[in-house]
């Protein structure tokens, strides 16, 4: 088992991934329902779970909205290579004679919840692997952050019946993450309490993060459905100016009457496919809380500031997304017909 661990690691380096780990059913005893490795596979004994960075070159042009294309080129690239690495993995694995399934990066939900799909409930959770196997740590934000990268990183995981030998979480006073709370400042959609923490427990072990809000908040934000910042100043990639509600239960009725606008604007360039999305599309719009934490406070200041003061998004006639200042997009809103307008904004 020491060489096939041994191997199972070069692979996954070999093929992109940056830090790797394992973790077995017995670390995971006790955790959230998606930390059950039976409900991919009946006779699972352990998973490998593994972190690839972002290209950080990307980071501060989406902050400051120069280039739009590069993270989010980036971002699709790197999340079909994480589940290309769990493929990988996974075949190699059932060829040395050991059972075991991918886990594709992302999209992927359980089907046997209330509303299926709808719930987005992960097989598995690849952050809760990611933590207990020390690939990385529970930043406030409920992200993983990594050593090196930061939470600027996609996560992918194989489960298999090998009992591959386990690594360690990585020690508490290893944490970088110091409470700045700039991935709440950066999230328009209020998702992330930042106050109020939960501990969950695997194998013994305890790992605390922020509570969060209903998930359709961060659907009607990072979805794209709007992307005005309250305050009026900023936005995400979304060009839509809907309202952003305050309680939980008021984000599903606006993310439903922002649906039809969302539909009709122009799409040009890359997309995401998600079954979730009204038209199967979406747009990477935000991400915010992920992309500005870095380990290093300064970057993390620098990459808020970028943000806050790069203005707001507005869709020119051609489709093309462009920054401009508050006040010019308010400028530009006024100037449409009306009809183009309700693309962006309620009248
Ligand atoms: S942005 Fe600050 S508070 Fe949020 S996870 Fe990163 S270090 Fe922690
Ligand atoms: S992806 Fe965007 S909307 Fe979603 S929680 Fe992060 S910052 Fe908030």
């Amino acid at each position: 088992m020491e060489k096939l661990t041994g191997r199972v690691k070069d692979l996954a380096r070999c093929y992109g991934a940056g830090t790797v780990g394992i973790t077995t059913t017995q670390m995971l005893e006790g955790g959230p329902p998606s930390t059950d490795l039976s409900y991919v596979l009946p006779n699972a004994r352990s998973a490998v779970s593994f972190a690839i960075p972002l290209d950080h070159n990307h980071i501060a042009p989406w902050f400051n909205k120069k280039n739009y294309q590069a993270h989010f080129q980036n971002n699709i690239h790197i999340n079909v290579m994480a589940s290309g690495i769990s493929l990988e993995l996974a075949n190699y694995l059932k060829n040395k004679g050991f059972p075991s399934v991918p886990l594709s990066a992302n999209t992927a939900y359980r089907t046997d919840t209330k509303n299926g799909i709808y719930d987005e409930k992960p097989p598995i959770s690849h952050r809760y692997l990611a933590v207990r196997s020390g690939v990385g740590f529970f930043g406030l934000s409920g992200n993983v952050l990594t050593k090196t990268d930061g939470a600027a990183i996609i996560l992918g995981s194989v489960v298999t019946e090998a009992d591959l030998i386990p690594t360690e979480p990585i020690p508490a006073e290893e944490n970088y993450c110091d409470d700045c709370r700039l991935c709440k400042a950066a999230c328009a959609s209020g998702f992330i309490d930042g106050e109020e923490k939960i501990t969950i427990t695997m194998g013994g072990v305890d790992f605390s993060y922020s509570k969060k809000h209903h998930h359709s908040r961060c659907d009607y934000v990072c979805g794209g459905f709007t992307g005005l910042h309250k305050s009026g100043k900023w936005s995400t990639w979304s060009p839509g100016r809907f309202p952003i509600p305050d309680n939980d239960d008021e984000f599903f009725p606006a993310l439903l009457n922002s649906v039809g606008p969302y539909l009709k604007r122009p799409r040009p360039g890359l997309s995401l496919f998600n079954a979730l999305m009204p038209g199967d599309r979406v747009q990477l719009t935000c991400g915010n809380c992920q992309l500005i934490c870095h380990p290093d406070k300064d970057v993390r200041k620098k990459r808020f500031k970028l943000l806050i003061e790069s203005g707001v998004i507005v869709q020119n006639p051609d489709g093309s997304l462009e920054a401009v200042t508050p006040e010019e997009a308010i400028k530009r809103l006024a100037s449409m017909h009306p009809e183009k307008r309700t693309l962006y904004e309620k009248i």
